[in-house]
């Protein structure tokens, strides 16, 4: 027998993600003939519209299939930082502007250019689960930043002051939250960006993914234009899975500092290089047009994140602070006795309910379910967890 090759370091250490490896265990089991409902994966269950698909149809039709610029293509690249300047009130320039294989990787690329080993990422937790794997990958540390549903998954200025240490380089937002749908008024913002005054080597990374996906009342701000004397070291992440419901596309972008961003487009140039170039025509289109699209999909999801909540406050032993945007409720289940892993093991084994444990997040007691999925098959993935419920 040929000896096994031994891994990485890196390699051993590293988790693969589990809100992907669950939705995949669900397609799975479905493909099997197992009758499964997924409230896992964050995917709006919308089609891409139509004028998005048309435009990447007549760039691949007009011969956008070579290599392109690694950061992007020019025009997208502008037009994302008219968006950011227009939209966000964040001033940007084209060449601040970073065209990345989903958020993903833009956080990846950030992560890596910005963090040595021995670094320190402030991360409020819970948190998506991506964020450590990526700093642990860079070589930095995490500390995490507890919050709970006691202060509405929010940590306070004094929190954060006195999280940070000499090792502190970058702080992870992510407003709406993935998974606690809780977001950050300006004044939070404000009081975040007066600590980070007196720490002049701590960056911040606002992923900003969810920001077209708000509850009624809510409204997106972001740091680097609530506090533009910090605009240098505040980096956005963000993308057109979410709002334009083009999860498959594989298009996001990196913005901030030209130096950085700079650094990163080095990287992806040793990595991936350019995103796929007929899916950046799409991007360009979405970015460009009406948000009328962004604006309907978003209202219907809002629909879809009460109707979750709803129903979730209403089964017996679970505790739930409804999500003030993204697609995801993070109820407390720790009345019912089992730790998280343990409990989506059985939903899923025993009532065929896909969700994804709290543990994943940074938080045991909670399981994370998404609301981007129809009202039909919310009502059945409820209906399944009650069930569960009234069964233990
Ligand atoms: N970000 C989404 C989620 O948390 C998509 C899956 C992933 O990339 O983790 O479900």
């Amino acid at each position: 027998m040929p000896a096994l090759m031994t891994l990485s370091a890196r390699a051993q250490a590293l988790q693969p993600s589990l809100t992907l490896a669950i939705s995949a265990k669900a397609r799975e089991l479905r493909s099997q003939g197992r009758d499964i409902c997924s409230l896992s994966a964050g995917e709006p269950d919308f089609d891409t519209p139509a004028f998005i698909r048309e435009a990447a149809t007549q760039a691949l039709e007009a011969g956008h299939t070579r290599y392109g610029p690694v950061a992007g293509e020019p025009d997208l690249r502008e037009a994302i930082a008219t968006k950011l300047s227009d939209e966000n009130g964040v001033p940007t320039r084209g060449d601040q502007v970073l065209v990345t294989n989903g958020g993903k990787q833009a956080l990846y690329n950030l992560f890596q250019v910005l963090l040595d080993p021995g670094d320190e990422v402030l991360l409020p937790a819970p948190y998506w689960l991506s964020y450590p794997e990526m700093a642990h990958l860079a070589g930095a540390s995490v500390r995490c930043l507890p919050t709970d549903a006691s202060t509405g998954f929010r940590f306070g200025p004094e929190q954060l002051e006195a999280a940070i240490t000499s090792a502190s380089r970058l702080l992870v937002l992510n407003s709406p939250s993935n998974p606690t749908g809780m977001v950050l008024g300006r004044s939070e913002l404000e009081a975040i960006a007066e600590v980070l005054r007196r720490h002049p080597a701590v960056s911040v990374v606002c992923d900003e993914i969810y920001e077209m996906l708000l509850s009624p009342g809510h409204a997106h701000h972001s740091l680097a234009a609530v506090a533009p004397d910090l605009a240098e070291r505040i980096f956005i992440v963000n993308g057109f899975a979410k709002g334009w419901a083009m999860t498959g596309w594989r298009v996001g972008w990196l913005a901030g500092a030209r130096h950085v961003v700079a650094a990163a487009s080095a990287l992806q140039s040793q990595s991936t290089s350019n995103v796929c170039s007929f899916a950046q025509f799409g991007a360009l289109a979405a970015v460009s047009g009406s948000r009328d699209c962004v604006r309907e999909m978003a209202a219907e999801f809002s629909v879809r994140r009460s109707r979750l909540s709803d129903g979730l406050m209403a089964i017996e032993g679970l505790e739930l602070l409804p999500p003030q945007g993204a697609f995801y409720a993070f109820p407390d289940v720790s009345a019912w006795g089992l730790d998280s892993m343990t409990l989506c093991r059985r939903l899923l084994e025993e009532v065929g309910l896909a969700v994804v444990p709290g543990a994943a997040f940074g938080d045991d007691r909670c399981i994370r379910l998404s609301c981007a999925a129809s009202p039909a098959t919310i009502d059945d993935g409820l209906d399944r967890l009650r069930r569960f419920g009234e069964g233990l």
